[in-house]
């Protein structure tokens, strides 16, 4: 069910508003900007109605606040004003809110724009996942990768946790298509991505497409010799896949991959460790494929075989 949240400092006009929509909607209702901030800023609500003339943080001065930030830019804001101020309608639509209701109104008026601008809110969200999905993988694409390594790489920061980025490609990939066409390469990619997902299952851990044929995890909370063995898991699933490739050039379909694991410190850059595991790749490439290379972002390195 979805989250209502009403703001209002009448506490009789906020629990009629509650009444109406209550049937269909989970309502929280409070009386202050500050609280209704607060509450929004939980990422429980879908919508929020909104009254305009509030002691201490008037309901514009909230609209923008909530405009300024993600994700409660997002949220559709209904204002509700009385007939005293219904001059401020312009300027409410022009500060993001996507309706206006005047005092008094009908319950049947509440309930059909509730439902219309809530309906309206779950086809954007599922548009903007729709988004941050690589079509051929169903995984995430790059675009959500940009924003997920940062917030990740900031988390792991705060929290003083190892942060891996680990790079991993697919190995003789053109000659693979060359060989049996794009769609079969395509199928290959996939397969992948499903093995690689299936070991990166906990909450924390990321896997996206990169580009092409290549693919970027990152995994927190593991040391670098515990990182190194568990890309190596994935690399073995993807080799026991068995996915005959071309014999000329190897029996069967293999990944390799490069990696770095650092507690992230004040000042050090994520570019540069998302350097250096693409440097662990170049050498696992150079060194035969099929293998995992690993750096604990300073002199240490970890080859496998
Ligand atoms: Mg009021």
């Amino acid at each position: 069910m979805d989250h209502i949240l009403v703001i209002d400092d009448s506490r009789t006009q906020a629990e009629y508003l509650k009444s109406i929509l209550k049937s269909d909607y989970e309502v929280t209702t409070c009386q202050t900007g500050l609280e209704g901030l607060a509450l929004a800023k939980t990422g429980r609500y879908s919508l929020i109605l909104l009254d305009i003339i509030m002691p201490d943080m008037d309901g514009f001065t909230l609209l923008r606040t909530l405009q300024e930030s993600f994700p409660t830019r997002y949220i559709p804001v209904i204002l509700i004003s009385g007939l005293s101020d219904v001059q401020h309608e312009e300027k409410g639509l022009t500060l993001g809110a996507v309706d206006y209701i005047t005092k008094p109104f009908s319950p049947i008026t509440i309930r059909a724009r509730v439902n219309t601008h809530i309906k309206l809110y779950h086809f954007q969200m599922q548009f903007m996942k729709q988004a941050m999905v690589d079509q051929l993988t169903g995984i995430a694409n790059r675009r959500r990768y940009e924003d997920e390594s940062i917030m990740k790489w900031r988390e792991a920061g705060r929290l003083g946790l190892p942060f891996t980025v680990c790079m991993l490609d697919i190995d003789k990939f053109k000659i693979y298509n060359d060989t049996f066409g794009h769609p079969a390469g395509d199928k290959v990619i996939s397969a992948v991505a499903k093995a690689a997902s299936s070991y990166l299952q906990r909450a924390t851990d990321f896997l996206a497409r990169y580009g092409g044929e290549e693919f970027v995890s990152i995994v927190i909370g593991l040391d670098a010799k515990s990182a190194f063995e568990f890309f190596q898991l994935i690399r073995r699933a993807v080799e026991q896949l068995q996915i005959p490739h071309n014999p000329e050039f190897s029996p069967y379909v293999t990944i390799s991959l490069g990696g770095v694991t650092v507690v992230p410190q004040a000042g050090d850059s994520y570019d540069a460790y998302l350097k250096i595991a693409d440097n662990m790749l170049y050498d696992a490439k150079k060194l035969g494929r099929n293998r995992v290379v690993w750096s604990d972002g300073g002199r240490e390195q970890w080859l496998e075989k």
